[in-house]
């Protein structure tokens, strides 16, 4: 250990802590202690000092407490005479330092002063990039403070399964922008969430991505949080709730919430710039969480000891990294980081003159920086992806008929069809939407590249900056090529694309294309429950709740909205041993219920006993379980003898009382809670949703959110029930938070729950 960095760690931690202290003395004189104190949108308090310490900070006098906590752990600076080179020490002192820094951005809460406005106040920028328009409008917003639960949500399924591997924590300023950008897309390139804070003499990595014009946001994996180092508890809290929503840990359990971020959450802290005290102070905190710290400067190292598997600290001085310019450079500082905490990272090699990876998937491409589109308004363009003779099929054609973008002109658009054929011995025909659909994702990969939509009303456009790098139409074909065989190589062994902007060409495939989705459309809405034999299991989500067993059938998709009853069949042919399984659907105890020997069989086995039925059809009489991940909670009303449902993106209060987040801790878990249950969106327009308890005409309360997003879908519905002004009839948080308000709206509304059979 060196002495050099934990008295610096130890000096910065005793000056936070008393910094904390005052600030929360002046506030509670100021403000009282019964002032709120919240992060946004989370049900986890202070996540940090919840899952350390068990403390629900909801005002500020809870803060005082936590204030004492992080005292009693602090150590002295250590003298010049006396040393012992404990590890501990520097430990507690960083844990200290982040008690105390998320006390700090709590009492900013409590003055309104976070998330951060965003500021160049005394820092240095350029003054031509200071007028360019985008940092015009970006002034006077705010930075994105602590991360959502519902984006954490979001994102856990790829956390759990590894898509993505985990987050870098960025804390300071690069030696350049283009540094900067180049640090940033080269973790794009590997799904790497990005997460900004800190500065280095008031200039931050997050100025320098604006200047650039990088955007930032959740579609783009790239979170500014702060402009200072204690922004930097924002991914330490991130992290301490994921050990809760997908570890089941419970708050105060310091010791395995620290060891499930090592072994689990790949993070790491790259520092950017000089490192002052307070920088190491929270690099012994990060360590705790077993994520290092790569330093761009000349500092002291932490190597392994006996007890650590990996550095702790490592200095790269960012000019001594071997490398032929400073873009080099900064892609072997990335790969350093990577190799240090040690994570295998698969990517497939896609072929093309743009940055490629999932973080740019949620890319935009503004009217102005295109250079051509296909289809929207003023064009057209298809996809379609169909299974051939292996013969057929010659492995890694790709072809363009008719002409390039070349002739049209700047932010013009043309007409072009894509079509797909793959061949492989388990490729099936129910397999070609569920492939047809990877399109989109894989398409959107491309860094330039913005796909939208999907079959025939697909609309792509490449940008300026992407047709300038070199992209033409045959990269789509590289792009498929390359992930098909890289995703689904299981099923799919030849794959062949072919781009088609020739006009006669095109209707010709285009006419074909629509043939065929129009016979899956039957094939898709034909299909029913009583038609197949098998329904599928789905246990993916049991690595965060064990007991929870999804069953999806033709008429219930999973209740995270991600897999139907073809996705799992797809999903089980591609990987026979994962967790995708057919269920045989045995004798039907229960045709109204939509009890079936079989999935109970196979529930009780794969619940670890803990379920022993499950009605597919019911909320009232066990329901099936769910485990977090749930798009909506419908949960019963019973003065309105009916049903509500939340979506998740709603964050308003609900006739039950409870808002979303609160409901999702009784939906969730893995338990039978007759009378709540977790669901997908679409499960709402199957004829089979809650079909035992009278159905969709039971929902007398809905997210105006599913209004909206859903409303053709949902207008169908309503005339199959014969009811064709339900969704009318049905209050929204707009109308109706409270029983009170929802019951005087249904009776005006002459609502059917009514008049139904009572549900209890
Ligand atoms: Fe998790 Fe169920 Fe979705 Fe599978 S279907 S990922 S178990 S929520
Ligand atoms: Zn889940």
């Amino acid at each position: 250990m060196s002495r050099y960095i934990a008295t610096r760690a130890i000096r910065g931690a005793n000056l936070i802590v008393a910094e904390a202290e005052r600030m929360l003395k002046e506030a509670i004189a100021e403000l009282g202690p019964d002032t709120p104190v919240k992060f946004t949108n989370t049900a986890y308090y202070l996540p940090v000092i919840l899952a350390f310490t068990g403390r629900e900070v909801s005002k500020l006098g809870d803060l005082v407490p936590v204030i004492e906590d992080a005292k009693r752990i602090l150590h002295p600076i250590p003298g010049d005479k006396l040393w012992l080179p404990y590890l501990g020490e520097t430990l507690d002192c960083g844990m200290a330092t982040l008690l105390a820094e998320e006390a700090i951005e709590g009492i900013r809460f409590a003055r309104g002063l976070e998330p951060q406005p965003i500021t160049w106040e005394g820092s240095y920028i350029p003054s031509t990039s200071f007028t360019s328009p985008d940092m015009e409008a970006q002034a006077g917003k705010r930075l994105n403070g602590p991360i959502d639960d519902i984006q954490l949500r979001a994102w856990g399924i790829q956390l759990v399964d590894g898509r993505m591997p985990g987050f870098a924590a960025i804390v300071g300023c690069a030696k350049s922008n283009e540094v900067a950008v180049q640090i940033v897309r080269e973790l794009q390139q590997r799904n790497i969430l990005v997460f900004l804070c800190g500065n280095v003499n008031g200039r931050s990595i997050i100025h320098q991505l604006m200047e650039e014009g990088v955007e930032m946001g959740y579609d783009t994996y790239i979170i500014p949080f702060g402009t200072d180092t204690i922004a930097a508890i924002y991914p330490l809290g991130f992290a301490a709730r994921s050990a809760l929503t997908f570890g089941g840990l419970k708050p105060g359990q310091a010791r395995e919430i620290l060891l499930y971020n090592k072994y689990r959450v790949f993070a790491f802290v790259l520092a950017l710039g000089e490192v002052d005290d307070l920088k190491y102070a929270t690099a012994a905190g990060a360590i705790n969480y077993g994520f290092p710290t790569i330093a761009d400067t000349v500092i002291p190292q932490i190597l392994p000891t006996g007890v650590t598997t990996y550095e702790h600290v490592i200095s790269m001085p960012f000019d001594d990294i071997e490398g032929k310019d400073d873009l080099e450079r900064a892609k072997k500082l990335v790969q350093r980081c990577i190799e240090v905490r040690g994570v295998k990272i698969k990517i497939t090699e896609v072929p093309i003159p743009v940055p490629y990876g999932s973080a740019f998937e949620g890319e935009r491409v503004r009217k102005a920086d295109m250079r051509v589109e296909f289809g929207g308004k003023y064009s057209r363009c298809f996809e379609y992806l169909k299974m051939s003779d292996f013969d057929a099929v010659e492995d890694g054609k790709i072809t363009v008929v008719g002409p390039g973008f070349e002739d049209v002109p700047p932010e013009g658009s043309m007409d072009m069809g894509i079509v797909v054929e793959v061949a492989g011995r388990k490729m099936q025909e129910d397999f070609e939407p569920v492939l047809e659909r990877q399109i989109h994702y894989f398409i959107n990969g491309a860094s330039g590249i913005q796909h939208i939509g999907q079959r025939d009303i697909a609309w792509i456009r490449i940008s300026k900056a992407a047709a300038e790098k070199g992209f033409k139409l045959e990269h789509f074909g590289k792009i498929l090529y390359a992930r098909f065989h890289g995703d689904f190589g299981a099923i799919v062994d030849k794959v062949q694309v072919t781009i088609y902007t020739d006009k006669a060409k095109m209707e010709e495939w285009l006419a074909k294309a629509r043939e065929a989705y129009d016979r899956r459309n039957r094939r898709l809405a034909d299909m029913t429950d009583e038609s197949v034999e098998e329904f599928y299991s789905c246990t993916l989500c049991q690595s965060f709740a064990p007991n929870h067993v999804c069953v999806v059938s033709p008429e219930r998709l999973g209740l995270c909205g991600a897999y139907n009853w073809l996705d799992c069949k797809a999903s089980h042919q591609i990987n026979p041993t994962g967790p995708n399984q057919p269920i045989r659907k045995g004798t039907c105890e229960d045709p109204v219920y939509g009890i079936f020997s079989g999935v109970n069989e196979f529930v009780y086995q794969h619940s670890h006993q803990s379920v022993q039925q499950v009605s597919m059809y019911s909320i009232m009489v066990n329901p099936m379980t769910a485990c977090g991940c749930f798009e909506c909670i419908a949960m019963v009303i019973p003065e309105a003898n009916g049903i509500m449902v939340v979506s998740r993106e709603d964050p308003s209060m609900t006739p039950a009382g409870m808002t979303f987040s609160t409901l999702a801790g009784m939906a969730g878990g893995g338990l039978q809670t007759p009378g709540v249950m977790g669901h997908g969106k679409y499960y709402l327009t199957s004829k089979k949703f809650i079909s035992a308890d009278g159905g969709f005409k039971r929902v007398v309360w809905m997210s105006s959110f599913l209004k909206e997003t859903m409303a053709e879908e949902l207008k169908a519905v309503a005339e199959r029930e014969g009811d064709p002004d339900l969704i009318d009839k049905i209050a929204d948080e707009r109308v109706a938070t409270t029983v009170d308000e929802l019951l005087p709206y249904l009776e005006e509304k002459g609502h059917p729950a009514l008049t139904m059979p009572p549900l209890f």
